[in-house]
């Protein structure tokens, strides 16, 4: 097969061969990416039509019990001034971002010990009953299943777990000995198991990373069939082991997006800030490669600059009314909308 042969059997099966995932991902030229794009917008287009779906972000602390190589709020990192928000700080954003039209809010922080798995259901439900029509989404890491379905309880609809890497040996190279692939994938099973719409995901270009590891991600993904896929070029952090690591490409992220929209039509796929950092149309970019999704920032304009996970994050220094006109603007530059929705999986909610 070439490139193009590969697109159309990858756009027809939603599969290719290892070895021929692996070529397309390494060889294709930009003509040919081109057409890669097209598919991907078309496949897009079929189950979403032009609509954009937004998610408000709440990084609602920046303290973590882990020590991941990559990630610049990890514990080893004594320069990172830390931060929690209360439940108040968490309502006035949801308040904010319901204004603005927001009916997902995503939590995301470090694995914090202090938010306890009570505390967690507190917030939860403390969001829910304020917002009863939107959907509340977590990401703070590995916890048992109990847990997870407290928080299901508890009103949480959605969970996003990124894998970072399906290959251990891999794995082993971005994470602690403490941490395994094997544990975090089968947080990712039983959350699915619990009625959660999930996403995991990968960064691009993480330091070690082969053709091979991306190709494996993306067998693991076709298999595990998540909601949503969370993608973007990894990024080093001054204040890391991985300082002098050469980040991801904006290429090589705006490849993957369409891959993985021809892999898994129905998937959300968000432009991510990653990709809006390492290239100031980054995002748009990757709307017009088949995302669907894009996840801005409703974190107090105070503690912004803090939620560091790499250098140079933008959207650290506006206030959250100004980034809705940003979105909008860079939404509708694409020739894509703006859908005020929970912006559910149409596999879920049956559209
Ligand atoms: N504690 C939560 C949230 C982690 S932050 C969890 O464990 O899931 C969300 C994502 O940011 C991570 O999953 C990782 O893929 C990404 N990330 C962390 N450091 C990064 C870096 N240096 N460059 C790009 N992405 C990074």
């Amino acid at each position: 097969m070439n490139n193009l042969e590969r697109i159309e059997e990858l756009r027809r099966t939603t599969k290719l061969p290892h070895e021929d995932m692996a070529a397309l991902i390494s060889t294709i030229s930009d003509e040919e990416a081109k057409v890669l794009y097209k598919n991907a917008r078309e496949v897009r287009e079929k189950y979403y039509g032009k609509d954009v779906y937004l998610r408000g972000l709440i990084e609602f602390t920046n303290n973590c019990k882990n020590n991941c190589y990559y990630c610049g709020i990890r514990r080893g990192n004594e320069k990172a001034e830390r931060y929690r928000l209360s439940l108040d700080d968490i309502l006035a954003c949801c308040k904010t971002g319901y204004e603005m039209g927001y009916r997902t809010f995503v939590l995301q922080g470090g694995e914090d010990p202090y938010f306890t798995d009570e505390r967690m259901a507190e917030i939860v439900r403390a969001i829910k009953e304020k917002y009863p029509d939107c959907a509340i989404t977590l990401s703070v890491g590995e916890k048992e299943k109990e847990t997870y379905a407290l928080w299901k309880e508890a009103g949480a609809d959605r969970y996003l777990l990124r894998h970072e890497t399906i290959n251990p040996a891999h794995y082993s190279k971005l994470h602690p000995a403490e941490l395994s692939i094997a544990h975090r994938v089968q947080c990712l099973y039983d959350l699915h198991d619990l009625g959660y719409q999930v996403g995991c995901g990968m960064m691009i270009g993480s330091p070690y990373q082969t053709i091979d590891n991306l190709v494996e991600d993306i067998e693991f993904m076709h298999g595990f069939q998540p909601e949503m896929a969370g993608i973007g070029p990894f990024i080093p952090h001054k204040d890391t082991p991985f300082r002098d690591q050469p980040a991801g490409t904006l290429k090589d992220t705006l490849h993957l997006l369409a891959i993985l929209r021809l892999s898994m039509p129905q998937v959300l796929l968000p432009a991510t800030t990653a990709l809006g950092t390492i290239h100031p149309q980054g995002r748009e970019m990757g709307l017009l490669a088949g995302a669907n999704v894009i996840m801005p920032n409703l974190s107090p304009t105070g503690v912004r600059d803090k939620y560091m996970l790499y250098n140079g994050k933008i959207c650290t220094d506006e206030s959250a009314s100004l980034c809705a006109n940003c979105m909008e603007r860079r939404v509708s530059s694409t020739g894509y909308q703006i859908k005020v929705s929970r912006g559910d999986c149409v596999k879920v909610s049956g559209n």
